[in-house]
């Protein structure tokens, strides 16, 4: 019978993210070498917005650059990890009726790659992305999150990559802290998290001005409700990377049970 997995939620924030030398880098890195080794992980990422959910299911899913701007080393960045069309397949049989149409062209976009890279650098680890259907309202992000539970107990990874705070038209390149409001709303969030207020943190819309600012647009902040769905009533919600930057990115990550030190 193997460990219950934690279930995480990483705030990515850049791209750069992935191959600059950071502490949120760092801690991505660290994080690995205090899990056990997952048998395969499902990603859901704030840049898979589809209409529907869909499954990757390619055996060699290709590495998207889905950014503009950014250095050529960047664009440069593979990452090979094999997909696992068998776990793509679970995972659509987990969420039926409803259920989620595998996609065997799609790749792997930035906010799974740009974390998994200096989590596990060798690419050895199957990766599936789970899309977001953003149509779709925060309630039914959680309900259908639920229905994975089932995966933590197989050695499955789930990983949440968004921000809690996301707001790139108010973003500051040159400030490394946060602008006040994004604070505030990164702590309420903190806050709702440790009480275990899952009812408010999905009505998020109804938590005042902060609130529209932080999440201007669903797509990064859904990825945290995935991760909180899976909170059995025994385990905490531990956090790491929590500062926010550029003014309006927060990093702050959320784990859902325990590390091990079990190794990578
Ligand atoms: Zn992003």
């Amino acid at each position: 019978m193997s460990a219950r997995m934690p279930a995480i939620f990483l705030g990515h924030g850049s791209p750069m993210n992935a191959i600059e030398d950071n502490a949120f880098r760092r801690a991505w890195a660290g994080l690995a070498s205090h899990l056990p080794r997952p048998r395969a992980v499902l990603c859901i990422s704030a840049h898979w917005e589809t209409r529907g959910v869909a499954l990757t299911a390619a055996a060699r899913p290709e590495t998207i650059h889905d950014f503009h701007g950014f250095p050529p080393e960047l664009f440069a960045v593979r990452y090979p990890a094999p997909g696992d069309s068998g776990l793509a397949q679970t995972v659509a049989n987990l969420l039926a009726p409803g259920g989620a149409r595998l996609d065997a062209r799609r790749g792997l976009d930035h906010g799974s790659w740009s974390v998994l890279l200096p989590m596990y650098p060798r690419a050895d680890v199957p990766v599936v992305q789970l899309s977001l259907d953003t149509n779709e309202p925060a309630s039914f992000h959680y309900e259908l999150a639920q229905r994975l539970a089932p995966l933590r107990e197989q050695g499955v990874l789930i990983l949440g990559s968004g921000n809690i705070v996301h707001n790139l038209r108010l973003l500051d390149y040159r400030r490394a802290d946060g602008f006040d409001w994004a604070v505030r709303f990164d702590r309420e969030v903190k806050a709702r998290i440790e009480a275990r207020d899952h009812d408010a943190l999905i009505r998020y819309d109804e938590l005042g001005d902060d609130a529209r600012q932080a999440v201007p647009t669903p797509e990064h902040y859904l990825p945290l409700l995935y991760v909180l769905a899976l909170q059995n009533e025994r385990e905490r919600a531990s956090f790491f990377n929590d500062r926010v930057v550029m003014g309006s990115i927060s990093m702050t990550s959320v784990i859902i049970g325990e590390l091990t030190g079990a190794g990578n």
